[in-house]
């Protein structure tokens, strides 16, 4: 899993650019089949408020700061108060959008096992934008509606 102390470093000799991902955030929740799309510019608090909008059940595992990007967190791993019974957040994607340097959108089955494995937890994404990520959200929140811990 990433430090923060290794975000957000650039030098001089190596070009860089930035991606505005502001209105990428769309979040669908499909409490039936307990899965959700998140685009990878939402937050992690968006996605526990669209969860508890629509299910007092279901839960999803990420860190605990609301403000934290899907993006960088999903693909560092993920940890917080319900990984040590669900794992990391790394652990319940099932699937995921991106566009590589040449301009292909890979999904899963696409991008193959081990490329699918390495966005999910080897740090920088590098030569890939994660556009958006394929949850399942089938955990039992352990906590009641209302309850503080
Ligand atoms: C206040 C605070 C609390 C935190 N709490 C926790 C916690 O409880 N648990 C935990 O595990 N971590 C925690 N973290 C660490 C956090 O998960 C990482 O800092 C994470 O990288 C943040 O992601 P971001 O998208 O907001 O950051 P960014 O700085 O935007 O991105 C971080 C990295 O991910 C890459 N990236 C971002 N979006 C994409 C994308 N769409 N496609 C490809 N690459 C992308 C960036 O290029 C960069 O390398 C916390 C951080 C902060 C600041």
């Amino acid at each position: 899993m990433k430090s923060i102390a290794a975000m957000g470093v650039a030098t001089k000799e190596t070009p860089f650019f930035i991606i505005d991902l502001r209105n990428l955030r769309s979040i669908s929740i499909d409490t039936k089949k307990k899965t959700a799309w998140i685009q990878a510019g939402a937050t992690i608090g968006e996605l526990y408020y669209r969860i508890a909008e629509k299910s007092k059940k279901l839960a999803f595992p990420a860190g605990v700061c609301p403000t934290v990007g899907v993006g960088g967190h999903f693909s560092g791993g993920g940890y917080g108060m319900l990984a040590r019974k669900f794992g990391t957040t790394a652990d319940n994607i099932i699937d995921a959008k991106l566009i590589d340097a040449n301009g292909q959108i890979k999904d899963r089955e696409s991008m193959g096992e081990d490329h699918f494995w390495a966005i999910r937890g080897a740090d920088k994404v590098d030569d890939n934008l994660l556009l958006r990520l394929f949850l399942k959200s089938n955990v039992q929140s352990p906590f009641k509606p209302g309850q503080s811990r």
